[in-house]
């Protein structure tokens, strides 16, 4: 039996479904990139918000912008747009739930003007995005909007014939504009620091391009509010389908898994009116920028630490790396040692439990988050999540030597494409032939794979950094090498 609406009523009582009337609800936020994380984050927290009465304009219409959407798109029609959240907790508890915010997905190559049209609805008052990093077509070592994309090229030369999301949230506000309704909160969701002033700064760019008047009145009218959001969610497997087929008898084509762990903190700035997210977990607050460090410096950082150095070793998921004891201790090391000295106070949150958190979540053997999908596009996170603290400890005059190993890891790993036991390591990265380019010269100079200024600055100037790296480089390109060797001798200098 497949999921959709009518097979609803048939769910045995362990599963949460819907308990609203999904035939009352009208699309407030139209979402641009529904893959699995909307589904674990923003989607559950407005399913819930749907549960309280007065909710019923913040359904959700999905946008999928992109060829590769169409199975999705095909899937969720199929289903009423409703799906299975998996949440896996660490004790082994897990919840299911059918999530039911979603009514509606528009696959954008089928036909552009109807996206053009949901988006300038009056019914619409947030455009949301998960779109990835890639998406807001900055450019990595300038930060500033890259005009040479031929998206983007095509975008700004035929407004009516968009591409990417940027040419169709201008062409819908246009629209909007033209016909006098009020513009549309921009609110981005994904994990890029400052997202609303990033999504604005881009946004802005594009449309000054198209149209000057336009991108005034953008402006002066949209607002982009920024966010920190948290959820780990791995990609979907085929396990998940069997094990919601064995779990309550219903077949669901594209369930989602997370953990149960969830934040979410916003800047309260919404131009066209918002749901009461702070009603179901969501928090408020004036600036994001120290919630978004924290998580970006322990988290996020914590990810690649386990993730560079696991994955040379030779394991293959975050729970098995930090189920590791030594990985586990190098981590603890490198977020007491490294991280918390340069990390603000926080209202509301307690540092050490916050650590603890993350450890237990890490560890959850119920999340088996791939290390190839936390090494992916490392060139565009490590900056942000590493080396900004690598700088400011060396700016105190701090250690950084827990750090620097995994700075030397993801060069042998950018180089050699192998682990320890000699399997083919998945690098997914766009700087992927730059980075091994450059990791490959390692064997005739120490510091090639640093010559990368755009990622590492002047790290290869600075001699505090410098013979600690130079150090990690000899080791791991010593005959038979073992990375948790190398680890040892950092946590504990002979
Ligand atoms: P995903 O691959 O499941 O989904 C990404 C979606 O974005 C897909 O629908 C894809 O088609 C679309 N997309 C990709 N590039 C695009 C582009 N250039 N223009 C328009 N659409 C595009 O990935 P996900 O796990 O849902 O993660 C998405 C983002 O969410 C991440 O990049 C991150 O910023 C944020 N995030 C993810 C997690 C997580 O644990 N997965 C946690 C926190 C934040």
């Amino acid at each position: 039996k497949g999921l959709n609406q009518q097979s609803l009523a048939d769910m045995p009582s362990h599963v949460d479904t819907p308990n609203y009337d999904r035939s009352k609800l009208k699309a407030g936020i139209v979402h641009i990139g529904v893959g699995g994380f909307h589904r674990a984050h923003q989607a559950v927290y407005i399913n819930e918000l749907l549960k309280m009465p007065g909710a019923e304009q913040w359904g959700i219409c999905g946008v999928g912008l992109l060829e590769g959407n169409r199975g999705l798109r095909d899937i969720l029609k199929q289903q009423d747009y409703l799906y299975t959240l998996t949440v896996r907790h660490p004790n082994g508890q897990i919840d299911n739930k059918v999530i039911g915010s979603m009514i509606d997905f528009l696959f954008a190559p089928e036909d552009k003007q109807a996206v053009i049209n949901k988006l300038a609805h009056s019914d619409t008052h947030i455009v949301s995005l998960t779109i990835t990093e890639g998406g807001y077509n900055f450019n990595p070592v300038t930060g500033e909007f890259d005009y040479s994309n031929p998206d983007i090229i095509n975008d700004i030369n035929n407004p009516n014939d968009p591409i990417t999301a940027f040419g169709y949230i201008t062409a819908a506000l246009k629209l909007r504009k033209e016909q006098g309704l009020d513009a549309f909160t921009v609110q981005s969701c994904d994990n890029i620091q400052h997202n609303g002033n990033v999504t604005r700064k881009m946004l802005l760019a594009f449309a000054a391009e198209q149209d000057k008047e336009l991108s005034e009145w953008i402006a002066a009218n949209v607002t982009f509010p920024n966010a920190m959001v948290d959820r780990i969610t791995p990609v979907s497997k085929k396990s998940d389908i069997d094990y919601v087929v064995d779990a309550y008898g219903v077949s669901d084509e594209w369930p989602i898994t997370c953990e149960s762990f969830t934040q979410w903190v916003i800047e309260d700035s919404f131009c066209c009116g918002r749901p009461d997210w702070d009603s179901v977990g969501a928090q408020f607050v004036s600036d994001v920028t120290p919630y978004e460090t924290m998580k970006i410096r322990l988290l996020n950082a914590g990810h690649s630490v386990l993730g560079l150095l696991g994955s040379v070793h030779g394991y293959s998921t975050i729970d098995e790396t930090v189920s590791d004891p030594l990985f586990a201790k190098y981590l603890r090391a490198f977020m007491d040692k490294e991280v918390t000295p340069n990390l603000a106070q926080l209202e509301g949150i307690d540092l050490e439990i916050y650590k603890d958190t993350l450890i237990e979540r890490f560890a959850n053997p119920n999340i088996k988050d791939s290390l190839s999908r936390i090494c992916s596009e490392s060139a565009a996170k490590l900056p942000k999540f590493l080396i900004a603290t690598i700088n400011e400890n060396l700016a105190q005059g701090r250690d950084v030597s827990l750090a620097t190993l995994v700075i030397a890891a993801w060069c042998f790993y950018s180089d050699k494409g192998v682990d320890e036991q000699g399997n083919t390591l998945e690098i997914i990265d766009a700087m992927q032939s730059e980075l091994h380019e450059a990791a490959a010269k390692t064997a005739s100079d120490d510091l090639a794979f640093l010559s990368l200024t755009s990622l590492f600055g002047d790290l290869n100037t600075q001699s505090a950094f410098t013979s600690h790296y130079k150090n990690n480089i000899e080791a791991l390109y010593a005959p038979a090498s073992k990375i948790k060797a190398i680890m040892n001798n950092v946590l504990e200098p002979k």
